[in-house]
């Protein structure tokens, strides 16, 4: 590749390199930045535009400021919103942190709302009990209004500049630099001026966020593309439980943004065609706050039994307006925007159309509760990969296992953040020189920008003639995973679906794109995000085939049940000549300090 030389890559040097500005990546940067090491952080988008910034509803803590509370309910309502699927040692960890992060993110500076005696303002939220269960609706998501990932976002950004985090805006990271010794570096396309970057450190954090974007219909943000997840699989790297994929009850019917479940947890419920509240039926205790898996059901059960709402009978209501304006425009003032801007609904008097809408990606990099990457064997023999580390949504800790509890996720990204950065510490401490590469260890990055601009010979070879354009096959592709891995699936729909999707990704070679310019080149920004978003939706495709059984957001109808004997185990996907190979490892049945919770039927 003549057009290629080591002085058109720059060199950087650093400690630590993030990859994502989101909550995950600069709560991780901040602890890191704030004992003066030379920490990167590297961003497709401007930083506080990551979806993090998009969060509604709160993050949960057992604080315990308007009813009582403990950090072993909190952790037993996790566990079993799980499905069991969840790692307890890393569920452990994380819900008895939670008090102490939340009250660090308030003295960062976090605006939470208050109550009347100014302690943090908390709410319900649901698949959340108090006393296992036994004694009520927890109030556990502290709030900032409907706008607490905007809060703590902001918040990061500005701790993460006083503290000097370097960060790279608007930079695509490309490929990671490993050898058979862990993560060295990673290349990455500045975007704006169209130049190439190596990064090397002793540490690499993968803190991309999620690939929601595989869905035809989603809450997500386009730039949640899953790009962590490609990059690890690329570098032989496994995904792990890719097929549990969240659809969130209440995205706006048709369009997809979220109302958050906090408008349930203010006293709103759900209504179907015949005006009847369905959950009183499927989730008698728990009833519209059952947990998000089980809502999800009713309503695709209700739209099918033909009482669904609207002249095509596809969609439920969320009635709200008993609430009042006064509540509504002080506690829920975003969801009140959303209503009117994206469904023509002012909420204040009428209700929300609504439908489930993919939302949250379960599975992702397999991490320890230290944020550290692993790897297993067929012996099930896990090995820590130095060097690298994946925390928030990109990663799985396996804290939300099958299904994710609303508001757990600022606290996953918070807890692990945190706890990454003190794990990175360790290693910056045992290890003080950056390695030497290989000189030409930049080109498969480089090459991955140079296929699509054509600077090397096969893009400027004649593509076929019917070969799609990026945004067809992404289409496509998103319609296929909408249709055949929605909120229930059968094996004869997912079968023809993973074939569907390995025919659109052999397509991808195929596909040129017209605009070669290296300046702000969005067409080349989306061509590789199609990249990425393909590998993540094989690994979920094939991982949601093989999984027979019904577990959390996995609703196998042909396989109703949930099957402990066979199916106890997390999933791993990777890549072997290219095609998904399967394997699995045992789920992490034991707690740090306390007794596990054993599977048992999970009722709301
Ligand atoms: C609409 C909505 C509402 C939500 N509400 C709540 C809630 O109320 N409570 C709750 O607990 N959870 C909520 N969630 C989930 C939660 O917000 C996310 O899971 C969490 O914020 C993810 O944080 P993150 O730091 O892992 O990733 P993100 O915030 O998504 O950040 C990802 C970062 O990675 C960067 N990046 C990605 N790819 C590349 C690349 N190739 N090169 C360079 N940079 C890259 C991006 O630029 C970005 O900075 C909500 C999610 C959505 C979509």
């Amino acid at each position: 590749m003549a057009y290629l030389s080591t002085d058109r890559v720059a060199h950087h040097f650093y400690d630590v390199v993030i990859i994502g500005a989101g909550g995950a990546g600069m709560r991780c940067a901040l602890q890191l930045a704030n004992e003066g090491h030379r920490v990167a952080v590297l961003s497709k988008v401007l930083p506080t535009r990551s979806h993090t910034g998009a969060a509604q509803g709160g993050i949960n803590a057992a604080l315990g400021n308007v009813v009582s509370d403990h950090w072993l309910w909190h952790m037993y309502d996790t566990v079993k919103g799980s499905d069991y699927l969840g790692d307890q040692d890393a569920i452990e960890y994380m819900c008895r942190a939670a008090p102490l992060v939340v009250k660090e993110l308030e003295h960062l500076g976090v605006p939470f709302t208050r109550q009347e005696d100014g302690r943090i303002y908390q709410r319900a939220f649901g698949g959340q009990m108090r006393e296992f269960g036994e004694g009520g609706i927890a109030k556990r998501s502290c709030a900032v209004a409907d706008r607490t990932g905007h809060a703590i976002l902001h918040t990061l950004y500005q701790q993460n500049l006083r503290a000097k985090t370097k960060i790279y805006e608007e930079f695509f990271a490309l490929d990671l630099i490993t050898d058979a010794d862990g993560c060295h570096g990673v290349t990455a396309w500045d975007i704006a001026q169209g130049a190439y970057h190596l990064f090397q450190a002793k540490a690499i954090v993968l803190a991309t966020g999620g690939a929601g974007r595989i869905f035809q219909t989603t809450t997500n943000a386009h730039i949640n593309t899953g790009d962590g997840g490609a990059l690890a699989l690329n570098a032989g790297y496994q995904l792990e439980d890719m097929e549990f994929f969240q659809f969130h009850p209440t995205g706006i019917a048709d369009v997809g943004p979220l109302i958050t479940e906090g408008v349930r947890g203010e006293g709103g419920y759900l209504l179907n065609s015949e005006g009847e509240r369905f959950m009183e039926r499927y989730a008698p205790t728990a009833k519209d706050l059952a947990s998000r898996d089980v809502v999800s059901r009713a309503i695709a059960l209700e739209i099918r039994a033909g009482r669904g709402c609207g002249p095509n009978k596809d969609y439920a209501l969320l009635k709200l307006d008993h609430l009042g304006e006064e509540l509504i425009l002080s506690k829920l003032p975003n969801i009140h925007q959303l209503a009117l801007r994206f469904g023509g609904v002012d909420c204040t008097k009428e209700s929300i159309p609504v439908q489930p809408t993919a939302h949250y990606t379960m599975g992702g990099i397999p991490a320890n509760r230290f944020g550290e990457v692993v790897s297993t064997d067929h012996d099930d023999a896990e090995t820590v990969v130095p060097g690298l580390f994946a925390i928030g949504e990109a990663s799985c800790t396996s804290v939300h296992g099958a299904n994710r509890l609303g508001c757990n996720s600022l606290l996953e990204i918070i807890v692990f953040g945190r706890a990454c950065g003190n794990r990175v510490m360790r290693r910056l401490n045992a290890h003080r020189y950056h390695v030497t590469l290989p000189p030409d260890c930049w080109q498969p990055g480089v090459e991955r920008v140079e296929r699509w601009l054509g600077g090397d010979d096969s893009a400027t070879d004649t593509p076929s003639a019917n070969a799609p354009s990026v945004a067809t096959l992404r289409e496509q592709m998103q319609k296929t995973m909408q249709h055949h891995f929605s909120v229930y699936r059968t094996a004869e729909s997912m079968a023809e679906g993973v074939a569907n999707i390995e025919t659109l990704y052999a397509q991808l070679a195929d596909v040129r794109i017209s605009d070669h310019n290296r300046l702000f080149n969005t067409a080349l920004i989306e061509a590789m995000e199609l990249e990425n978003l393909m590998q993540l939706a094989r690994s979920t495709a094939a991982s949601a085939a093989a999984r027979t059984e019904s577990r959390g957001a996995h609703a196998h109808e042909d396989h109703p049940e949930r099957d402990d004997i066979n199916w106890l185990k997390h999933t791993l996907a990777g890549l072997d000549d290219d095609k998904i190979a399967l394997d699995y490892k045992p789920v992490r049945m034991q707690p740090m300090t306390v007794e596990s919770f054993p599977p048992k039927k999970r009722v709301y």
